[in-house]
């Protein structure tokens, strides 16, 4: 088997594969980082890095494509033509998981959150489970190296392109907005595919958890056979079977069960985390975790790095950390939440984004605006009619000093940028962690 890519994904599968008994070969066109390799060296796995050596790889029986190798990749675009089996990290997984059973989580926004707060309920509950996926370990290695009873599978659609028979036992679908378009040749339709592809091997035992307030899960729903049971959540209607919210309850029906919550007793505020406090509810529900575990386990979740993390409050200006919004619809949920007047860190490196979707809330609750990011003129453009004040930065350390100057006793700075971070920081958590560190020096 040849595994392309030599991450934690490629690292993972190599190493389930190889104890599994296949031939294997890693190629990463990059550098593989020092850690990797010596785990590689450790397995006696074979590996390239800094090319590929296409004779070998056009000769594989399957390939294990990394998530993050797009499909118009040239050397992945001769796999396709010579018929090669492209299979991913997930599937590889699938197929040595035994008797395990697995609740995967995709959708465009709340991936994370959702993950987590499922593992947390599962692990409070005492199930033997494993978090896998995009935080810890690849859902291959902690097959590999320790198996559990459940894994809850955080899994992106670049994942799903590409398995075959992987079928969780409970699907979460978050919600779906157009995001990374550039790996689906711009086609939204492409990539709501990809996202239903997490039910596609579902049976009747299985269960689908989907947002039913949300517009393109609902739009496409009715395209796809699902042979699950469905189990809906939503705000503001009830709902015969699933998860929902009336008057500040969270109520959840399920077969005989029956559970109510108030919202002011989960853990994480905000509209979007009463979404994900709902999903992860239902789904541990369907897998008949009580409710007074579940109830427990929402209470005392902690808050996630990046995501709506609070820093300090300075002098009466509380500081929010939501790096890890890196498109215009996790910046409207941010915002939407937010209950004082609001300084917003905002900018980047945009994906094709469309900011006008965010007017109306910015008018209501941002009373200035702070750049931050190499080119800033489309958020000039959009916004210049709507703030009093809109200031340009360029590194963390002026944009925090700019937005404390801005703010008075009572209000918020929130960095919730809307935009990639690659123009001036490695990714979103150097973005978070420089600007904490700016806040602590203020
Ligand atoms: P993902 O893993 O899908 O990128 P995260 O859980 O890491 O999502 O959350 C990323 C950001 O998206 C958060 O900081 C928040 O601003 C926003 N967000 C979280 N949950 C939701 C949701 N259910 N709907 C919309 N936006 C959300």
């Amino acid at each position: 088997m040849v595994i392309l890519g030599g991450a934690e994904s490629g690292v993972g599968a190599a190493i389930l594969a190889s104890k599994q008994g296949y031939d294997v070969f890693v190629s990463d066109a990059g550098e593989i980082n020092e850690a990797y390799r010596m785990e590689l060296n450790k397995h006696g796995i074979i590996y390239e890095q800094g090319a590929h050596t296409e004779a070998l790889i056009l000769n594989a029986h399957e390939v294990m494509k990394s998530p993050g190798i797009p499909e118009k990749n040239s050397l992945v675009k001769k796999i396709r033509a010579a018929g090669i089996p492209v299979i991913s990290e997930i599937e590889l997984a699938y197929r040595y998981k035994g008797k395990s059973r697995i609740i995967g989580i995709t959708g465009s926004n709340g991936k994370t959150t959702t993950t987590s707060l499922i593992f947390h309920i599962c692990k409070h509950a005492g199930l033997d489970c494993a978090l896998v996926g995009n935080i810890g370990f690849s859902f291959a290695r902690q097959v590999a190296e320790d198996p559990k009873e459940w894994y809850i599978a955080e899994i992106s659609s670049f994942q799903l392109d590409d398995i075959i028979s992987f079928r969780p036992d409970v699907a979460v679908l978050t919600n779906i907005t157009e995001d990374h378009l550039d790996r689906y040749e711009y086609k939204v339709e492409n990539y709501i595919k990809s996202k239903f592809r997490i039910i596609e091997n579902q049976n009747e035992q299985d269960v689908f958890v989907y947002c039913a307030d949300d517009e393109t899960t609902l739009k496409n729903i009715n395209n796809y056979t699902i042979k699950s049971i469905p189990a809906p959540i939503a705000m503001n209607k009830e709902l015969p079977q699933g998860a929902y919210l009336t008057n500040a309850q969270m109520h959840i029906k399920w077969r005989t069960e029956e559970m109510q919550m108030s919202i002011n007793d989960f853990a994480l505020k905000g509209k979007h985390n009463y979404y994900n406090s709902m999903a992860a509810s239902m789904a541990t529900t369907a897998i008949d975790i009580r409710k007074e575990k579940i109830r427990e386990a929402l209470q005392t979740f902690e808050t996630l790095e990046h995501r709506m993390e609070p820093v300090a409050t300075i002098k009466g200006v509380e500081f929010i950390n939501d790096s890890k919004a890196t498109n215009v619809n996790s910046t409207w949920y941010a915002l939407e939440s937010m209950e004082k007047p609001v300084v917003l860190i905002l900018g980047g490196v945009d994906k094709g984004n469309d900011y006008s979707v965010l007017k109306e809330l910015v008018a209501e609750k941002v009373k200035a605006i702070v750049c931050l990011g190499t080119d800033n003129s489309k958020i000039h453009e959009a916004f210049k009619t709507v703030v009093p004040q809109l200031v340009n930065t360029q590194n963390a350390k002026d944009a925090v000093e700019a937005a404390f100057h801005l703010a008075t006793k009572g209000d918020v700075v929130l960095l919730s940028p809307a935009c990639a971070s690659f123009d001036l920081f490695k990714n979103y958590e150097d973005r978070g962690v420089q600007f904490k560190k700016a806040v602590k020096d203020l």
